[in-house]
């Protein structure tokens, strides 16, 4: 089968592969139909791996004797260790990720257990891409909302730093639920229109207002942006890591700063599990004409190495991988 192998540091090609076998019991071999192209493959392929590895985290399939279409949860849990027992299976002790440290969608068929697939039916199947991210996201703006009410005020200003996918699914969760109320403005570096925030009605910033947000959200996942975030949060605020920190920087503030503005420093890291994926399931099928607008170019798989050594998604969407194109 084809497939795109990254095979060290910045290098990814197009590959004939052989097939994936049926290895356990409850595992199933999918035909895949689209991937999400996302930074954290962007961030892999200009690491490398000690290993060589198929990508692809966001993946929608079909089954050769089922009907519809499924979205992956690409974290496999072990269901025994003490953080599964607490339902924190995405810091599960034996986790594997397929599409990180096993083998992922951007080929045309994946091995998967089948208990891992979440059927959903919509309009345009390729907005399935969106699930996996979606769930993390839902996972973030519960633990954003549990920490709200440590605010002073029950109508906070929220500043999202970084118009990307993360931003656009953060705000949009925060916007449809039930237990928030407030503000929600919007900063991004960059100088490209992002149509999502105009749907949202969000008003988006120049420049970042100091001393206005009670609670900053970093979606950008940029060292920048982390420190704008620290930086503008109002005191007794609350500032949510949630776009991925590059690995080796540290924290840009000392701890005597956040001490003495008493500045909460939330994180949320991924988080797929079947109860945020139906969850992301439901939300995409009640407004499927929001989702549509983010999903941006679609390329086949032999342009895919060309766009996770680039890296030039149009802003505010994400890239999709056809793989039958
Ligand atoms: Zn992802
Ligand atoms: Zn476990």
């Amino acid at each position: 089968m084809k497939a795109a192998v990254l095979y060290g540091a910045n290098q990814v090609e197009i590959r004939n592969v052989p097939t994936p076998t049926l290895a356990q019991e409850g595992e199933v071999i999918a035909d895949v139909e689209f991937v999400g192209v996302c930074k954290t493959d962007q961030q892999l392929t200009v690491a490398g791996l000690d290993e060589e590895r198929i990508l692809g985290h966001e993946v929608v399939c079909q089954l050769p004797e089922e009907q519809g279409y499924f979205a992956l949860n690409n974290e496999i849990s072990c269901g025994q260790c003490s953080y599964c027992q607490e339902g924190l299976t995405s810091h599960c002790q034996n986790l594997q990720e397929l599409g990180v440290n096993h083998d992922g969608g951007y080929a045309q068929k994946i091995r998967v257990p089948r208990n891992s697939l979440h059927r959903f039916d919509y309009r345009n199947p390729a907005l399935g891409v969106l699930i996996e991210p979606l769930s993390c996201a839902v996972r973030g703006v519960e633990r954003i909302l549990a920490a709200a009410t440590l605010l002073s005020v029950s109508r906070p200003t929220i500043l999202v730093i970084g118009g990307g996918l993360s931003g656009a699914l953060i705000s949009y969760l925060l916007t449809h639920s039930l237990n928030f109320d407030g503000e929600i403005k919007l900063y991004d570096l960059t100088k490209a229109s992002i149509p999502w925030a105009v749907k949202l009605g969000i008003e988006r910033l120049e420049e970042p207002e100091q001393d206005k947000a009670h609670l900053v959200i970093e979606c950008s996942g940029s060292p920048s942006g982390l420190a704008t975030a620290l930086q503008v949060v109002r005191k007794a605020g609350i500032v949510c890591i949630y776009g991925v920190p590059k690995a080796g920087i540290s924290l840009p503030i000392s701890p005597h700063e956040l001490f003495m503005r008493e500045i909460a420093v939330l994180t949320s890291f991924a988080g797929a599990t079947d109860q945020t994926m139906g969850k992301a399931i439901k939300h995409i099928k009640d407004d499927e004409a929001f989702f549509e607008q983010l999903l941006g170019r679609v390329i086949p798989l032999e342009k895919l190495p060309n766009e996770l050594t680039c890296w030039c998604p149009q802003a505010g969407t994400r890239t999709v991988v056809d793989i039958g194109a």
